[in-house]
């Protein structure tokens, strides 16, 4: 059974996906992960989601500095087309990293098992 800040989603037989929750307490930090054997090229994959999030930069307290960095990304996004973010997400605890790794090996082996018959029905957790 995983607890401690992971949690088993959806179990499709030849896709599983998971949710790892940030130490951090906030629901916007979460990873979506999914496991999926694909039989075409016989390879079990994983995938990442989560959500990114720019914001100025609030360490700054004056008003006019926090409106400079925020016309600055703006046209960054509007000459180029994209910016670049990055954002934590931390697991913290042996006990939470032990419970990421059960719930990746239990996804892959599930996943493993499951090569020959592709379920396409759900089995809601
Ligand atoms: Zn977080």
């Amino acid at each position: 059974m995983i607890s401690n800040n992971v949690m088993k989603i959806n179990d499709y037989g030849d896709m599983i996906f998971y949710r790892v929750a940030c130490a951090c307490g906030s629901n916007d930090c979460d990873c979506d992960i999914s496991l999926e054997y694909d039989k075409s090229i016989k390879t079990i994959s994983m995938i990442f989601y989560k959500n990114l999030y720019w914001n100025d930069h609030y360490s700054h307290k004056m008003f006019i500095t926090r409106w400079l960095s925020r016309l600055k990304v703006s046209l960054k996004i509007l000459f180029t087309g994209y910016i670049k973010v990055n954002e934590e997400f931390l697991i913290q605890s042996e006990q939470h990293i032990d419970d990421f790794i059960k719930a990746l090996q239990e996804g892959k082996e599930k996943l493993k098992k499951n090569k020959g018959d592709q379920k396409c029905s759900s089995k809601n957790i």
